[in-house]
């Protein structure tokens, strides 16, 4: 595969650099609340400026009408914050690409920060129109992309602007690429990938790719009814997807044709409905009562899962082993984080929104090796696609 440009190929010294930037983070009253995506961009944009760059940042934030200025969509409160983060000034533009942004990117000097308004203001954004990439691309000399987040979709910040400039990757976006590619390309093993969340039909990318690829593949969450049920299983009223019952049964075969272990609970967390103070109750998978739903994995299933997470020296986990929102349905989740924590051998990568939420909710994430920032973006590229602004650093 073509090498990925970096950052490190870029002289940036007194030059315009545009920088895409996943700054998405949650607001509330007009503060951050979690800054964890403001500090992931930190050693891109300080290098920049370590260079005597004149950095220019753009993002989106939340989900705006895409008709002009929105107050509550826009980025003061991460300008404000990110001032606190670098420890200088952060400039912000009131519009994305009209005369206050082109004035004070005009204006800009060595080692000084602007950052335009949501880019999801201007509505030519998620349609990649060329107009609004040519307009962002006149503002700058050079374009970084560190938004690996929104590398799974072609927009006119991404792919539309790296065709303009010449573009590079920051440094979260190379460190996600490579670990991830890493991973699936050459992992040391025993290779062991946890897959758990909602629905089988979400994830069915993610599994196929991952039976080619891992010596072990353990199953919980919502998803594991389903292939319960391919074995023949009553899972009462357990998340069960009738139409991939069939494509399950397939996956069953596939591994063991393929020699992959494939795991799935003998033991689960039953409530009478879905609330965090049901009636619950532990069973085996045969005696599952046909009026109450799994919500979460049994102790005796952790402790399989605990095992074979100890063996391996690559551990790629996403999604959580039941609702692990409610107390009641979190055991599973936190027994197997804390599995994968503990293996410290191993190199050990969390994907998928919720997954990471479960690792930072238990306190776990300075013991992984890596966690993902990007949760679609992460999804898609382990499933083997080409992430289109992925294809457009390359050469
Ligand atoms: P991720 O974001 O990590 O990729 P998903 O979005 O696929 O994960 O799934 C996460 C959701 O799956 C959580 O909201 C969790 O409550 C839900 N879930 C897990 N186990 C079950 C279950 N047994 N029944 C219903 N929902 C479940
Ligand atoms: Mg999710």
């Amino acid at each position: 595969m073509a090498t990925l440009r970096t950052i490190d190929d870029l002289d940036a010294c007194a030059k315009r650099v545009l920088v895409r930037v996943d700054f998405n983070a949650p607001v509330e009253n007009g503060v951050v609340t979690d800054d964890t995506r403001l500090r992931a961009a930190l050693p891109t944009i300080n290098h920049l400026l370590d260079q005597d760059a004149r950095v220019i940042l753009m993002s989106h934030r939340g989900r705006p009408a895409g008709k002009g200025y929105e107050e509550d969509f826009s980025l003061a409160p991460i300008a404000r914050r990110l001032e606190e983060l670098l420890g200088r000034p952060v400039q912000l533009a009131h519009d994305v690409t009209g005369l206050d942004a082109g004035g004070k990117a005009d204006d800009l000097k060595p080692g000084e920060v602007l950052l335009l308004e949501n880019l999801r203001f201007d509505p030519r954004e998620k349609k990649n129109d060329p107009t609004f990439a040519a307009e962002l691309a006149e503002l700058a000399d050079a374009y970084v992309d560190d938004a690996f987040g929104t590398a799974h979709r072609a927009h006119a910040s991404t792919t539309g602007v790296a065709k303009l400039l010449p573009a590079y990757a920051g440094y979260l976006m190379k460190r996600e690429v490579e670990t991830l590619t890493g991973m699936l390309d050459a992992p040391e093993r025993p290779f062991v990938a946890i897959l758990g969340g909602s629905k089988v039909s979400d994830k069915i990318g993610v599994i196929d790719a991952l039976l080619d690829k891992c010596d072990t593949l353990i199953i919980g969450g919502g998803m594991c009814f389903t292939f319960l049920a391919a074995q023949g299983k009553g899972v009462g009223t357990s998340l069960k997807e009738d139409d991939w019952i069939e494509r399950a049964a397939q996956m069953l075969d596939r591994a063991r044709e393929k020699g992959v272990d494939l795991l799935l609970p003998v033991d689960v967390v039953c409530a009478d409905r879905f609330a965090p103070d049901a009636k619950t109750l532990v069973c085996g998978v045969d005696d599952i009562p046909s009026d109450m739903m799994g919500l979460d994995v049994g102790p005796r299933t952790c402790e399989r899962y605990a095992e074979a997470t100890a063996q391996a020296k690559t551990v790629f986990w996403n999604g959580p082993m039941g609702v692990f929102e409610m107390d009641a349905f979190a055991a599973g989740t936190r027994k197997v984080a804390e599995a994968v924590a503990e293996n410290e051998q191993a190199n050990t990568i969390i994907g998928g929104g919720d997954s990471v939420a479960a690792v930072n909710k238990f306190g776990l994430a300075d013991r992984m090796t890596f966690i993902s920032t990007g949760g679609g973006a992460s999804m898609e590229l382990v499933e083997g696609k080409e992430l289109p602004g992925v294809a457009a650093l390359r050469s």
